[in-house]
Order: structure tokens, then sequence, then C-alpha cells
């Protein structure tokens, strides 16, 4: 059985010292051998970004795709090779500006993958601009006078979208982190995930210390029930959004490659054993 080390390869991530997403790289490699997947059981896809470069970085399967587009890479992937583990990971600006679109109908779709965003408020790659994660106010080089827009909320927009599987958590936290992690891989079903990740470079608002004040965790909310829309949506908007552990999940719906007619378990029988459909009823 594979273990965390069978996760790892030689390549040294070049992200700044102190980013949030070493940890986000440890918690998905860790998780993985925990939830018992060999590295060719696992496949995972990233965007473009600071953060897209984690595909490179886990010994498995990997795919760099490119600017939001790893869910379409990533669907397609999952429809091709049901056996897959399939995973997706980027950033903030990667999955909620330009691949946005695909964020919402992958979330409403339901097909069976993790889906990680590396939120660090910001884009980092090319040297700090505005995200749609950023605060109102937020001074970077594109918004020099400070932003003038909402910040995205992307759990009420995951909730809303109909996800089974909403969860937040903070790179700090590895434990609950890989806990999620874990749990999403699980899920039968499309697991949306967003993570803070601190960019010790160009975001100096949101800053670990900054997030160790601000978030709520779930763990510590007594009578809190995750099979409760209602609730998971009162508790986002009560905290701002500034709320770690597991949020929604609903294990009630089927998963979007086990609804099409092509990838039912008797179609693909047919298919390996190479026989028409009249010998196939006929056994
Ligand atoms: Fe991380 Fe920011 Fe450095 Fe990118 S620029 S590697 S997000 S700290
Ligand atoms: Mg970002």
């Amino acid at each position: 059985m594979a273990t965390l080390k069978d996760f790892r390869n030689n390549i040294k991530p070049n992200w700044c010292p102190g980013c949030g997403d070493f940890s986000i790289q440890a918690a998905i490699q860790r998780a993985a051998a925990s939830v018992g997947l060999e590295p060719e059981q696992l496949g995972v896809v990233s965007g473009i970004g600071c953060s897209g470069r984690i595909s490179g970085y886990i010994n498995a399967y990997g795919f760099h795709g490119v600017h939001g587009r790893s869910l379409p890479i990533a669907q397609g992937l999952k429809m091709a090779n049901r056996e897959l583990t399939v995973l997706a990971a980027g950033g903030d600006g990667d999955g909620f500006a330009i691949g946005m679109g695909h964020t919402v109908h992958a979330i409403r779709r339901n097909i069976d993958i993790t889906y990680i965003v590396m939120d660090n408020q910001i884009y980092g790659l090319t040297k700090g601009q505005t995200s749609p994660r950023s605060s109102e106010g937020f001074k970077t080089k594109s918004t020099p006078a400070g932003s003038i827009e909402s910040a995205l909320s992307p759990l009420e927009v995951a909730l809303a979208a109909g996800a089974t599987f909403v969860a937040q958590s903070f790179s700090s936290n590895l434990k609950q982190l890989t806990a999620l992690i874990e749990a999403g891989m699980k899920h039968k079903g499309f697991s949306f995930i967003n993570v803070f990740s601190p960019c010790v470079t160009f975001n100096k608002v949101n800053t670990y210390d900054w997030f160790k004040e601000n978030i709520v965790d779930l763990e510590e909310t007594p009578d809190y029930d995750p099979s409760n829309r209602v609730m998971a949506m009162t508790k986002i908007m009560e905290t701002n959004g500034l709320l770690t552990g597991l949020i929604y999940q609903n294990t009630s719906k089927t998963s979007y490659e086990n609804l099409v007619p092509g990838f039912k378990e008797e179609a693909l029988a047919k298919q390996n054993l190479k026989i028409s459909e009249q010998e196939f009823d006929k056994l």
C-alpha cells in the first residue's frame, strides 16, 4: 500500500517561502495516502497561477492546463476513466474569474471530482493584482485607490449552484485540511473545497494572523448540522464566509457519470466483454 512518500517527487516547488500552497500540497499527498490510493489511481489537474504548479509537485498523473480550464479537463478525465480519483486545483483568479462558468456548471453537474481552490484573495503569479476574492477597498497596482467591488462569496455561490459537498479550510490547519480533502475524495459527487492560502509576498492584509483572528471553526460550533442546507447558508452569511470545516454534504444525489447511459455498469460490462446486446442479455 502506498504511503505519503509515494506521492512525493523530487521537484522542488518554487513557491515563495511561507506561501500557503505548501500545506495544500502536503495535505493532498497525505489525504491520497490515507484513503488508500496508489499514485497511478490519482489524476491532478491544475489551472494557471502560482497554485497551478501543484500538478507537477505530486507524484500522480498530472495535467497543467490553461487558465481557468482545470475543470473541463478534470471532467473529461473522469468521464474517460471512471476508476481514476480526479482532483482539480487552482487559485481564486483561475476558478472565480476566467473559470467561473466552469466552476458553477461542474458544481451543479455533480461529477465525482474534488476541486480545491487555493484562495489567496489576489493574483500572485502576475505580481499582485486585485482578484474576485479581494475585499472592498483592497489596494493593489490594479486598484491603487482601493477596490470599489465587493468580494465574491464562493461558498454561497457553491450552495446556490446545488453543491453536494462544500468545505472550507485554512492552510495553517493541516489536520483539518487533510481530513476535508479525504472526505472530499470519498464523497461520490463534486466536492468543493475552498482553502485560505495566504500569499505572503503580495497580500499584506489577509495574512496568517488576520485569518487566525477572524476564522470561525465549525468544530467549535455546537449543534451545527452539515446536512442542513439552510443552516449552512445562514452560517456562511453570519460569519461573512470566514468559517472553516465541513459546511454542507448531501450524500443522496447520484453523481453525473453514473447517470450517463453509456457509462452504466452493464454498458461497460458489454463493452469489456466485446459481445452484442442480444448475447449479453442471454447470459
Ligand atoms: Fe505564494 Fe504569493 Fe509567492 Fe505566489 S507570489 S508563490 S501565491 S507567496
Ligand atoms: Mg489568487
